[in-house]
């Protein structure tokens, strides 16, 4: 359950625009994804482990909503998330709750949010996120949806012992297998806790402010955010080709929101047509087919039958290979893989990634001088 206002993970988000609270409201709840679903599932198994004291083990096979907790899943997620608590606490002195409904009580009405972990250790209140996705590496120092948990805890009935008389707030993000930690001040989660009040005032007025920004990304009002169509209007009508490199590198900027504007409006079509509401000028058609053995067996006896080699083998991928060798702590050789790259691609400035060389201008370069 999430609050329709402000929660942990959409902390960031309105803060820096409180008006996408009353549209996000006109949305439907996205529906679940598979991504989400592993995600729950080991959430559920880490707080079992944690608040029964029991052995992770007892936990390879279980299954939610189709998916399976499988050895490899295991040791790639929840061994590494029990080795971050024992290097947080190698002397298990920590006192901790997991799963915390935290909330602000009178101060902030229906806002609300669950806490992974809610600690206390020595002098030092800790609260504790698990990030179990592959995508984005999630930092703590100054992370919103931490800072959410920490203040919600603080006024929680029940959650006092881990804040009363403690000098400083660690705030952790565990992403297997990075352990992100950052120590701050009570101060500071006051601090945050007067700009969420303040956010969540404004969000109430009919002339709530809406900003745009890299907060976009995670918002669910983005097919009917009027910044977004606006940009779309603009984008529209500007001659891209008579603007100045400068401003091109802006527009990709710009871009890059209208992308996730444009999935989103598309996943919202085809989650509204799916439930039969029409959207004028669309429908919903089959895929195309593809022609598949009704039997894989019968298949293959009757095309060996007819004196044709049906099968076929190929060899595994390095990624694939290196994954099977773990188990045998085998590296491949190098000789035996080559990195070649499919082309080239854009990318920001800021990407970690050397920019491709044109080595025959170079040459040409050369010879002209
Ligand atoms: S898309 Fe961005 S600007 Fe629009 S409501 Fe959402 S967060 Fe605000």
């Amino acid at each position: 359950m999430h609050s329709n206002i402000v929660g942990g993970s959409t902390a960031k988000r309105v803060i820096a625009c409180p008006g996408s609270v009353p549209l996000v409201q006109q949305m439907p709840p996205k529906p679940s994804s598979e991504y989400a679903d592993r995600g729950t599932m080991l959430h559920n198994i880490i707080s079992e482990i944690l608040e029964k004291d029991l052995p992770g083990q007892q936990f390879i096979g279980t299954v939610y909503e189709g998916i399976i907790h499988t050895q490899e899943l295991h040791d790639e997620k929840i061994v590494p998330a029990l080795d971050a608590i024992d290097e947080i606490d190698p002397g298990q002195q920590m006192v901790f709750k997991v799963e915390s409904l935290v909330d602000f009580g009178d101060l902030l009405p229906g806002v609300f949010g669950s806490a992974d972990l809610i600690g206390r250790l020595g002098n030092r209140a800790i609260v504790l996120d698990w990030k179990f996705g592959d995508g984005v590496a999630v930092e703590a120092t100054e992370n919103e949806q931490l800072m959410f948990y920490a203040a919600a805890a603080m006024r929680t009935k029940g959650l006092e012992w881990a804040f009363a008389g403690a000098s400083e707030v660690e705030l952790i993000i565990v992403q297997p297998p990075a352990v992100k930690r950052w120590v701050t001040s009570l101060d500071r989660i006051q601090q945050f806790e007067q700009q969420l009040v303040m956010a969540v005032h404004k969000s109430a007025q009919p002339d709530a402010k809406l900003t745009a920004g890299e907060h976009c990304r995670w918002c669910a009002a983005k097919p009917i955010c009027p910044l977004m169509t606006g940009e779309i209007d603009r984008a529209l009508h500007r001659q891209l080709d008579s603007l100045p490199a400068e401003q091109i590198g802006q527009a990709l900027e710009m871009a890059d929101r209208l992308e996730g504007w444009i999935s989103d409006l598309r996943a919202l079509a085809f989650q509204m047509l799916e439930n039969g509401k029409p959207v004028p000028g669309y429908k919903l058609v089959p895929k195309r087919a593809l022609r598949q053995w009704v039997s894989d067996d019968e298949a293959l006896t009757w095309l060996q039958e007819q004196g044709v080699d049906a099968t076929e083998t190929k060899v595994i991928s390095p990624a694939k290979a290196e994954k099977l060798l773990k188990k045998s702590k085998t590296a491949l050789p190098d000789n035996l893989v080559v990195a070649v790259s499919s082309g080239t691609t854009m990318a920001a400035e800021s990407d970690p990634r050397p920019a491709v060389v044109d080595l025959s201008k170079m040459f040409s370069k050369l010879k002209g001088n």
